[in-house]
């Protein structure tokens, strides 16, 4: 049943069909906002679970790589990051729009499929905010903003900016840029000593690193050769996903040209757009695939994102 589900979802990518899922009802809104926060901490939504299935092991990283992912790293990696999206969701609550997440979690999972960490469950949410910009904590929790998906025109364009994303998350930019590690070599951090449940002192060094990864996410950006990183392996994520691999980049011209207090976020801690426009013009024009006739998605988009 759910692969049969999974499957119609990328025949639709080709085909723009639409898919029908549920409605929720707008009852109990405050309510279901903190249940539905809770629901996307810690991973129990029924999207969730169907997605999980498709999962697919190994493949996308090197084996230098997965040599370095070992087990209580991974578990530091998801802890950290379930705290630093509850704070992001303390600032930014989700919307009331159950339908349009569900959407954005398809499509998001339908691009982390390809991204090489498949011991990782991937979560997106939309959030309230005036600015446009999207935001990934370590493990796999990623959040847009409203007003981002209101400038986008097509599915592609979704994809493009959540695959920067997860490109974030599967290259563990945060994870490396604050040293998170599992194991006894970072046992300086605190992060250990907090997943063994031992101590003030661990307690207060994990919530200071949370700190430090909320204001590098709301203040003071990663470094611009991770962002770049983001943004060309993104790319290749929409091309082996199937969606246009000249979305992101169209995205990133709509940014540019939105209004200029709407993107005080994403210009404080993103390196200039023509630059990463630019970038993304070399990458496309290597990879041959500049004048892409790929699958932009427009109608379910517009159908299940307006
Ligand atoms: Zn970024």
């Amino acid at each position: 049943m759910n692969k049969l589900f999974y499957a119609f979802w990328r025949m639709g990518l080709r085909a723009d069909n639409d898919l029908v899922i549920h409605n929720s009802s707008t009852s109990g809104k405050i309510l279901r906002g903190i249940f539905l926060a809770a629901l996307f901490l810690f991973g129990l939504s029924l999207a969730h679970a169907e997605i999980d299935n498709f999962r697919v092991r190994g493949g996308g990283q090197s084996e230098q790589e997965k040599t370095q992912n070992t087990v209580s790293d991974i578990k530091a990696e998801i802890k950290f990051g379930q705290n630093v999206a509850a704070r992001i969701l303390a600032r930014n609550p989700m919307i009331e729009n159950q339908s349009l997440i569900e959407y954005v979690n398809l499509v998001g999972n339908a691009v982390a499929l390809h991204a090489g960490r498949p011991e990782l469950k991937f979560h997106f949410t939309v959030i309230q905010s005036k600015h446009v910009n999207a935001y990934a904590a370590p493990g796999g929790y990623i959040f847009i903003t409203k007003p981002a998906i209101d400038i986008m025109q097509d599915e592609s364009e979704l994809a493009g900016a959540l695959a920067h994303e997860v490109a974030h998350v599967t290259r563990k930019h945060i994870v490396k840029a604050l040293k998170i590690k599992g194991s006894e070599i970072s046992a300086q951090s605190g992060i250990t000593r907090f997943l063994g449940g031992v101590g003030d002192a661990g307690r207060v060094a994990f919530s200071q690193t949370v700190n430090k990864a909320v204001e590098m996410l709301f203040q003071d950006g990663l470094s611009q050769e991770d962002e770049l990183d983001a943004d060309k392996t993104g790319t290749i994520y929409l091309a082996t996903t199937g969606y246009d691999p000249t979305a992101l980049r169209r995205y990133l011209r709509r940014v540019k040209a939105s209004k200029r207090d709407r993107l005080k976020v994403i210009s404080s801690t993103h390196p200039p757009f023509n630059l990463r426009i630019n970038k993304l013009a070399e990458q496309l024009k290597s990879m041959g695939v500049s004048k892409s006739r790929l699958p932009t998605v427009r109608a379910r988009f517009l159908k299940r994102a307006r």
